[in-house]
């Protein structure tokens, strides 16, 4: 080892081989020798080096911590200093490196020249703003979420209240007729845009089931071809042979029609060709960060292409954070793609973007596919009314909710007997189980809570169906609702229209055993 440090062959060693960049500048900067791994990251010769200072190679923002840097180092204060700061290689592009600077003094303790290293540090760069990203996405999605629980509740009040104006108590053409028909209108805007942040936030409970993606897809693009102007051309290619996903065909509806509005929207003013291409894959090509963690080996691979005004890096970046939008207040609300984002990784997908201004965008999804499984086994029999007719316990303790549910259920032919509190409805069930055919409670209330309600009823009838409102922040696990035994969950806002189909359904599958599973969605 001696003789090997006395020859400076250790020294030379190191500075030729590992792989760290190593350089020696004057004091000005200038670079004086650099060594091969410094070369190969910038994409310089030794020789193009000397020729540069190192601010000639440092991003234009970080020039000035630079500069501090090195001046401290000169006054005196300090012997060795570390920071992180962006290089230019020899293309032009950037990458994060830490950097480590030490200042040579001789024996008079006059200043000499700089030693430094530095490293490339781009990939913890990147995952720390993941990292980021993904606190802010918390974050926001815990304000939005818990402003949307309350939204919801008067959405489902001023929703139930208007219809059922429009239904039974205005003629077509009363006076105030179409007035609250467009609060209808408005209403559900404002419940699809509530169950956009509830998606991104993770808030609204996925009803998962076996669907086809085909045909959801056939379905937008005759939507698309309807609604989009005439110099947007629409190509849809179907290479996919297996179509089948285990997910809800409410997301799978967002992810489409979110990047298909985006690709519109970035070719409104030139027009052009939007794409959609489905295809089968056994590989995730995209990042091997984001690779599914899921038990599938087959994907089907969802890409959505156009030739719009497309993206420079910084937009690009952002794109998938929520409220992140480039658009007027009145078109954007930033949240379509964080919706994606947040779907795809629920599924145990992945999503990434290819794209440059001006030269048009390109999205691709990666979903894991479906493995068929065997289909749940048909339900028992039971005798009951069926449809109207029937008797509803209706418990929530929402006045406003019940006021709402006893006119219009009733106006639809069902006898509704309303509870506002859920230990006073378990007291009225027990004194007489056989006096209903159906409960429909909310999950969130005092006393009780939906779920242990439907668990004490069910001890005394196990064959009653309980129905479970729900709003996001009181979700009931698809498996606890199912080992309690209760038959579907609702979310909130739900629609009168919404809850008679559901309870007709319930009750004549009950009352004719051959027809199919409760909670089986069909492909739509
Ligand atoms: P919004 O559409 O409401 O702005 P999104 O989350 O859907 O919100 O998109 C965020 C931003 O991403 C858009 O404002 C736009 O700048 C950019 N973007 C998304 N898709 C495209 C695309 N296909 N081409 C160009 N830019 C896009
Ligand atoms: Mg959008």
């Amino acid at each position: 080892m001696n003789s090997f440090t006395d020859s400076n062959d250790f020294y030379r060693s190191v500075f030729n081989n590992l792989s760290i960049g190593i350089y020696m500048m004057d004091l000005s900067g200038k670079i004086i020798s650099a060594n091969p791994y410094m070369c190969k990251i910038l994409e310089f010769s030794e020789k193009e080096l000397q020729m540069k200072t190192c601010f000639n190679l440092t991003h234009p923002d970080d020039l000035e911590t630079t500069q501090n840097n090195l001046n401290r180092l000169l006054e005196g204060n300090l012997e060795n200093i570390s920071f992180s700061k962006r290089f230019l290689r020899k293309n032009g592009d950037h990458f994060w490196t830490s950097v480590g600077v030490f200042l040579n003094r001789n024996s008079e303790n006059t200043p000499q020249f700089f030693i430094s290293h530095i490293k490339d540090i781009s990939r913890e760069k990147e995952l720390e703003s993941q990292l980021r990203h993904a606190q802010k996405t918390e974050a926001v999605a815990t304000l939005a979420g818990g402003i949307a629980h309350d939204f919801n509740n008067i959405l489902s009040s001023i929703l139930g209240n208007a219809e059922f104006a429009v239904r039974h108590e205005l003629k077509d053409d009363a006076p105030g007729a179409y007035s609250v028909r467009q609060i209808i209108k408005a209403a559900k805007r404002a419940s699809f845009l509530v169950k956009q942040i509830l998606t991104f936030s993770r808030r609204r409970k996925p009803e998962l089931a076996q669907i086809s993606v085909n045909p959801i897809v056939k379905e937008i693009t005759k939507l698309l071809k309807k609604t989009l102007p005439a110099n947007i051309e629409i190509r849809l290619s179907l290479k996919n042979q297996s179509d089948i996903l285990m997910a809800d065909p409410v997301n799978v509806h967002q992810i489409l029609m979110n990047l298909c509005t985006n690709a519109a929207e970035a070719m409104q003013e030139k027009g052009g060709k939007l794409e959609i291409l489905l295809e089968n894959t056994d590989q995730n090509d995209i990042d091997p960060l984001n690779m599914p963690q899921g038990p599938s080996s087959k994907f089907l691979k969802i890409i959505v292409r156009d030739d719009g005004i497309g993206m420079p890096p910084e937009i690009r970046e952002r794109i998938f954070e929520p409220y992140f939008t480039t658009k007027s207040m009145k078109k954007g609300t930033g949240l379509g793609l964080p919706v994606v984002y947040g779907i795809v990784e629920d599924l145990k997908g992945a999503v990434d973007v290819e794209s440059k201004q001006g030269e048009g965008a390109c999205f691709t999804v990666i979903l894991p596919l479906f493995e068929r499984k065997q289909e749940p086994p048909a339900p028992t029999v039971t005798n009951r009314n069926a449809g109207p007719g029937a008797r509803i316990l209706f418990v929530d303790d929402d006045e406003q909710i019940i006021e709402f549910m006893i006119r219009s259920m009733e106006t639809m032919g069902y006898q509704v007997t309303a509870k506002a509190d859920s230990v006073g409805a378990f007291a009225c069930f027990k004194q007489d189980p056989t006096q209903f055919d159906i409960v429909i409670s909310d999950m969130n209330m005092n006393g009780y809570t939906g779920d242990v309600l439907a668990r004490k009823i069910l001890e005394i009838r196990p064959d009653i169906p309980v129905i479970i409102c729900t709003g996001y922040d009181e979700l009931l696990a698809e498996e606890q609702a199912e080992k309690i035994g209760i038959r579907d969950i609702v979310m909130k806002p739900f629609m009168v229209d919404q809850l008679d189909e559901k309870i007709r359904q319930i009750l004549t599958i009950d009352t004719q055993s051959e027809l199919k599973t409760p909670g089986q969605t069909n492909t739509p």
